[in-house]
């Protein structure tokens, strides 16, 4: 029994460490205190057994067997709900896996989809500005041709990065395609996105990409940005899609490293 209850402190330990609750953590905090008494109080009966030997009366045996039961008792609460906590950070690890991208961490395009529909219908809801901004690397496939296909992965993860420290929280920021990303920010209405856009083209072409680690030779990459908003003509996340992909064609054709602004 004592070995028990001393085995269940150890996953209740455990537990109290892996816990980020305040709550959660006093609840279990007592319980341990709880079996800390019990613990003592064991103590006292094998001293009073000790003492006494010839005491082997009915009620000692019975509180002997409940000190028992109690310490198998603590010790699987203990255990299980360690398994329990353990399962449910595995299943919020592999939830935050299924929405991101491997290479970049962005989120994934399901997401976007998803997050995007979510955000559209807020904002005719709550009737606020909502835009969108994709992204895309200038001439990528020669920085890909010229200095290999890990060098053109480490643009593509510096350029999240850049993007990532840019953005707002509350901005959604997604890997469309290859090496596409798209932006929703939500509550920003096109101008606002636009100085984003640019801020953010401005960086790109300042930022070194990447290292070619043999020559040491330094990647930069510059960026074409589409940017539209939800407006009276923009009524629908489709539309919204084929607007910014239509910007960003045109950004694309004037010259590339630069921002076009929907003029819906
Ligand atoms: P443009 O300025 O018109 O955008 O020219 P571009 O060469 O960037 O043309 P495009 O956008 O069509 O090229 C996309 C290329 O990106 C094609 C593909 O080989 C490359 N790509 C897509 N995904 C990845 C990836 O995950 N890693 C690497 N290294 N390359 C990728
Ligand atoms: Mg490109
Ligand atoms: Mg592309």
């Amino acid at each position: 029994g004592a070995f028990f209850l001393i085995r269940s402190l150890r996953p209740i330990n455990q537990l109290i460490l892996d816990l980020t609750d305040q709550k959660l953590i006093r609840q279990w905090k007592t319980l341990s205190v709880l079996i800390l008494s019990f613990l003592i109080g064991y103590l006292v009966l094998g001293y009073d057994l000790w003492v006494h030997k010839d005491n082997s009366s009915f009620i000692s045996v019975m509180i002997a067997l409940v000190l028992f039961l109690g310490g198998t008792f603590a010790f699987l609460v203990g255990q299980l709900a360690l398994y329990t906590a353990n399962d449910m950070k595995h299943l919020a690890l592999l939830q935050q896996e299924s929405i991101t991208d491997g290479l970049t961490r962005l989120k994934n395009r399901r997401y976007f989809d998803q997050r995007l529909s979510e955000e559209v219908a807020l904002s005719k809801r709550y009737k606020l500005p909502l835009s969108l901004i994709l992204v895309d690397v200038d001439y990528f496939k020669k920085i890909n041709d010229v200095y290999g296909h890990t060098v053109g992965d480490e643009v593509l993860k510096n350029l999240s990065n850049i993007i990532m420290e840019t953005v707002r929280d509350s901005d959604v920021v997604a890997r469309y395609g290859g090496e596409e990303i798209v932006i929703i920010t939500p509550n920003t209405d096109k101008k606002e996105a636009s100085l984003l856009a640019v801020r953010l083209r401005e960086k790109a072409e300042k930022t070194v990409m990447a290292t070619v680690e043999t020559t040491q030779e330094v990647v930069q990459a510059t960026i074409s940005l589409g940017v539209c908003a939800l407006s009276h003509v923009i009524l629908d996340k489709e539309a919204l899609l084929e607007e910014t992909d239509q910007a960003l064609y045109l950004a694309k054709k004037y010259g590339r490293n630069r921002v076009s602004i929907s003029s819906w």
